[in-house]
């Protein structure tokens, strides 16, 4: 039987606010333990939240990025469950009435657009951290730490539109870049700021009724996210296939031993006894302060790629790379500042650095080369101080190194050789070395000009300039 993934992903985006939702306390990550904490966020008994307003600010921006319909009047609810890093025993977050609903996001998989429905983006707080010491002088111990209590978050719910580990990939990209475009979030999947879990589920190719699903967890990095799917449906496919059933429950992604593994049976929403939170009044928003956020929205990866392909003539594949996240879009034009050549520029990108930061599993923000470096070096292959293929050389040197390609031409004597009578030396080099090849080349086998090419590039260690050689080898046969 052939099986169909049916995908929802549920995204947690911290946003990026000086003090926490509902209290003034700081969100700045990395203090000292129970540093950032007070009466409200640690559900002291008397104390009351009070709505940060930059909070319902960044939502409505991250709703009308993704064409969210924002609710005039919305609620926040009770989620009650126990659990020691939850100190009020219910954490605050929206249900029934959420801020924003029936929005969407493009994505691109291998050259195919389509859309991805979101079904709501509602805010709520975040939970604290546990500290699991295996090893202390006490014997196991928990530590809890309330800082990250009532940090704001947001919530991003997918409809279960994907149906593979590359559309689920290509989401999450598309929608971290939208939230880091807007400047709402720093988008770090290794401190917790982007956070997705995965419902999947599979049903026969065909077949409209959904499967039975489960809930992914524990997935820091969209590679993770992609392999417990893949992971997912591999285990699923064999459940299904030996006429087991698949039970709905959490499990948790294991990335050292790369599978998942049971966590616990999945609770339903009646479980979390959700009701209006009665601290705090009902949310009504002001369409014409709708409007003022919306005039102030920046430029979107979508409207970016359009420009790029418009201003810079460069292919929309291009320019669908180049926007992917707003730092290798600065990046991009950053080189262009220096250097004007659009689609030179796009290719190196493409190519070479993208290859070695992928290996490196860099992100552009801890490339070693500056976008002013890579123009430059640019600029000295159209001078001719080095040749198109010894730029690939020195760029790999630039990126070990973090050097400027001015200074390893230098110290490696790379400059290109543009003197006619050390080019024409090699010529007849190679010439008188392969006389059969002149002769066959004199009766009108063109095709062997390529080869004396590559044996004058070889003879001088691919520093002559091609253009001369050609000019000259012409010349000479
Ligand atoms: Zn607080």
């Amino acid at each position: 039987m052939e099986y169909e993934p049916v995908i929802g992903l549920e995204v947690h985006a911290q946003l990026l606010t000086r003090s926490k939702i509902f209290c003034g306390c700081s969100t700045l990550f990395g203090a000292d333990a129970n540093t950032h904490t007070c009466p409200v966020c640690t559900g002291l008994p008397g104390s009351l939240p009070v709505l940060n307003k930059k909070v319902v600010e960044f939502t409505v921006r991250a709703a009308l990025a993704t064409q969210c319909r924002i609710a005039p009047y919305s609620q926040f609810a009770r989620k009650n469950y126990f659990y020691p890093d939850l100190p009020k025993g219910y954490q605050i977050s929206q249900y029934e009435l959420p801020l924003s609903t029936d929005g969407h996001v493009e994505i691109q998989v291998d050259g195919k657009k389509k859309r991805i429905g979101l079904i709501r983006i509602h805010m709520e707080e975040d939970a604290g951290k546990l500290i699991h010491d295996l090893s202390s002088d006490r014997g196991a111990s928990s530590y809890v730490d309330f800082n990250r209590t009532g940090v704001p978050l947001i919530e991003i719910v997918s409809a279960p539109d994907l149906q593979s580990p590359e559309e689920a990939g290509a989401y999450l990209r598309k929608l971290r870049a939208i939230l880091m475009f807007l400047d709402i979030c720093d988008g770090n999947m290794e401190e917790g700021s982007f956070r997705c879990d995965a419902n999947i589920s599979l049903r026969p190719k065909g077949q409209k009724a959904f499967g039975v699903k489960t809930e992914l967890k524990n997935m820091n990095s969209f590679r993770n996210v992609q392999k417990a799917l893949d992971y997912e449906i591999r285990r699923q496919t064999a459940l299904l296939d030996q006429g087991d059933k698949v039970i709905q429950e959490t499990r948790l992604w294991d990335a050292a031993r790369g599978m998942t593994a049971s966590m616990r049976g999945k609770e339903e929403a009646h479980d979390y006894r959700y009701f209006p939170d009665p601290d705090l009044v009902p949310l009504v928003i002001d369409p014409s302060w709708v409007e003022k956020i919306r005039a102030g929205l920046p430029e979107l990866p979508e409207q970016k790629k359009d420009r790029f392909v418009r201003d810079y003539g460069i292919p929309e594949y291009d320019a669908e790379i180049l926007t992917s996240s707003k730092a290798l879009a600065n990046y991009y034009e950053g080189c262009l500042k220096i250097y004007d050549q659009p689609k030179i520029i796009s290719n190196w990108i493409m190519s070479e650095l993208l290859r070695e930061l992928k290996r490196d599993e860099r992100e552009i923000e801890e490339c070693p080369v500056p976008a002013a470096n890579l123009a430059e070096m640019l600029k000295m292959i159209d001078e001719g101080v080095i040749s198109g293929k010894i730029a690939k050389s020195v760029f790999e040197d630039m990126y070990r190194t973090g050097k400027r390609a001015q200074e390893i031409v230098r110290e490696k004597g790379l400059v290109q050789v543009t003197d006619t009578s050390a080019i024409e030396k090699a010529i007849d080099q190679v010439l008188a070395a392969n006389p059969s090849e002149v002769e066959a080349y004199r009766k009108g086998k063109d095709k062997l000009f390529g080869f004396f090419v590559g044996q004058v590039m070889k003879a001088t260690q691919g520093k002559a300039n091609p253009q001369l050689v050609n000019e000259l080898l012409k010349k000479k046969l």
